[in-house]
């Protein structure tokens, strides 16, 4: 018979081995829910799925090559709407859905709510702060559903900071949301960071602000002419002799010349169309992270980082030309000063990272039709003189019935129209007749005709859900793949974006530090699907118009 004492040492070993066995998995729930000290999300302006893998051999370890080797690589993220522009890119990234729903049609457009061609983010109720002018004057107004950074901010009575920066002031106006506590963007004239009084009462900048202005920065980058980082012979990831390309400055290749155009142009405008425009981006970022103590308590703070000079290199140079290349082969330096910067300061595992892009770019079309593809620039910007002097020819009087032709779309002023005695439906029909016949479109047809095509047509789900009705024309046009638009940057050199075609919508998507395992999946993410994956992730509330779904495979 066991003694009683026997029985309550048993007892107490097996109360002690309960204990032992529960604690460890206690302690583990308890991180598991500890949320990271920091966001950091990196979008690359134009950045087409291939720049990850043609330039890899060129990447150094700490950058690209390091969120590919640690994190996990969503390889078929695609955009699941068109026009892909910047604004839509920016504002579908962050809100979880498209321009049907968050409203951002384009970078663009004629609004019918204002009754007048509007850029995006505009907005002249607000005052420039740290600049002259309209510069400044631009808020996050015209934004019809939240982000995921304002669900953030709302999860806990705006404990949590949520700061914006990028050189194009929508490139930082939309990731940041209603209520971030900063945001700022680059004014070419000043070469200063600065924002709006939306963001703040005070006219005057952060003394942090002021202090990292007066380094003058872009006067150091633009001190010396560009000049490659790898000698152009051992580029073979870019086209040797790559002629479709623009000027920049005065120079038709490297170097080029940033010192002569600082002093031609008297502004910093040409920073942009450089790798110094990313790194610049870079160091205000960093020091954006220690002034305002990004990641510094327990609430969990949010950097929106985005880098346009790989826009305006694509735009300006191509995507074969050893321009862009140096420009990714730069940033994959300020990625990796970016994340040995997080990983000192917080450790990997306080941080997630994820970088991603707003769209992608296309072959040069010129460049495409001299190889003997069926290839073109469609000149839209020439389009609203020559469908009004369509109308008028039909309808026998002259006058100005279109307001606008951009975003392959076109707004018919109704007043003008109704006043000529001409029914807005007829007008449709002779405008889309005319675009049928020209080269290059694949079709043509109203803004209700587009909502009632069967499922089947191709690119229709992809082309309603960049409609929005109270902001889109009254008649849509699509093209060929291998055509484009012209806009005022484009028309024979170098390329552009919007289409919803595999080149502007095969997108990177990388996560990287707080419970991302490594790996990599080729199951199909939307762009949409990354705000309710963070929202998943944070375990709070997705945007409110969200439409995507959670990727779980970047869930440890
Ligand atoms: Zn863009
Ligand atoms: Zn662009």
């Amino acid at each position: 018979m066991l003694s009683l004492k026997y029985l309550i040492l048993m007892r107490i070993a097996l109360f002690l081995l309960v204990l032992l066995g529960a604690l460890p998995a206690f302690s583990q729930h308890s991180s598991d829910r500890r949320p990271p000290k920091l966001i950091v999300g990196i979008v690359v302006d134009q950045m087409r799925y291939d720049y990850l893998y043609r330039y890899y051999d060129k990447y150094g370890e700490g950058g690209f090559k390091r969120l590919l080797r640690e994190g996990f690589s969503c390889e078929n993220t695609r955009f699941n709407y068109m026009p892909t522009y910047t604004a839509p890119g920016h504002a579908a990234i962050y809100t979880g859905t498209t321009p049907s729903i968050n409203g951002i049609i384009s970078n663009e457009w004629w609004d019918p709510e204002w009754g007048k061609h509007r850029y995006v983010t505009t907005d002249t109720t607000v005052q420039t702060v740290g600049g002259e002018g309209t510069v400044g004057q631009h808020s996050p107004r015209v934004l019809l559903s939240s982000t995921i950074t304002d669900e953030l901010r709302l999860s806990n009575d705006g404990r949590s900071k949520v700061v914006g920066i990028c050189l194009k002031d929508r490139g930082s106006i939309l990731p940041a949301g209603h209520m971030p506590n900063a945001c700022f963007w680059f004014d070419d004239k000043g070469g200063n960071w600065i924002t709006s009084t939306y963001y703040q009462d005070s006219l005057q900048l952060p003394d942090w602000v002021k202090f990292f202005n007066a380094r003058r920065l872009p006067d150091q980058y633009m001190a010396q002419p560009w000049t490659p980082k790898l000698p152009l012979d051992s580029m073979p990831e870019s086209f040797k002799g790559w002629s479709y390309k623009k000027q920049l400055g005065k120079n038709s290749g490297f170097p080029y010349d940033l010192p002569g155009m600082l002093k031609s142009s008297g502004n910093y405008g040409a920073i942009r169309y450089t790798p110094y425009g990313n790194r610049l981006t870079t160091d205000f970022a960093l020091e954006a992270i220690e002034s305002m103590q990004l990641g510094a308590d327990s609430y969990t703070d949010f950097l929106c980082l985005s880098y346009s000079s790989t826009d305006y290199c694509g735009h300006h140079f191509g995507v074969h030309a050893a321009e862009t290349q140096d420009t990714y082969l730069r940033l994959d330096e300020d990625l990796a000063r970016l994340l040995s910067t997080l990983d000192k300061k917080f450790g990997k595992n306080n941080v997630l990272v994820f970088l991603t892009a707003d769209h992608g770019g296309a072959e040069t079309p010129q460049h495409l039709h001299d190889l003997q593809f069926p290839a073109g620039v469609f000149r839209e910007s020439a389009m609203e003189q020559r469908l009004d002097s369509v109308l008028a020819s039909v309808y026998i009087q002259p006058g100005k019935f279109v307001h606008e032709v951009s975003n392959q779309q076109v707004w018919l002023d109704q007043e003008s129209l109704s006043n000529a005695g001409i029914a807005s439906s007829d007008a449709a029909d002779m405008i889309i007749e005319y675009l049928k016949a020209q080269p290059g479109v694949y079709d043509a047809f109203s803004y209700d005709y587009a909502q009632i095509l069967p499922a089947e047509f191709p690119f229709i789900a992809e082309i309603r859900r960049g409609l929005h009705p109270r902001r889109s024309g009254d008649v849509i046009f699509t093209l060929d793949p291998a055509w484009h638009a012209d806009d005022k940057f484009f028309l024979t050199a170098g390329t552009t974006h919007g289409s919803p075609f595999a080149y502007d919508t095969h997108i990177p998507l990388l996560w990287y530090g707080w419970r991302v395992p490594q790996g990599e999946s080729h199951a199909p993410v939307s762009i949409t699907d990354i705000a309710p994956t963070l929202a998943a992730m944070l375990r709070i509330m997705e945007p409110n118009g969200t439409t995507g779904t959670v990727i779980r495979e970047v869930m440890k």
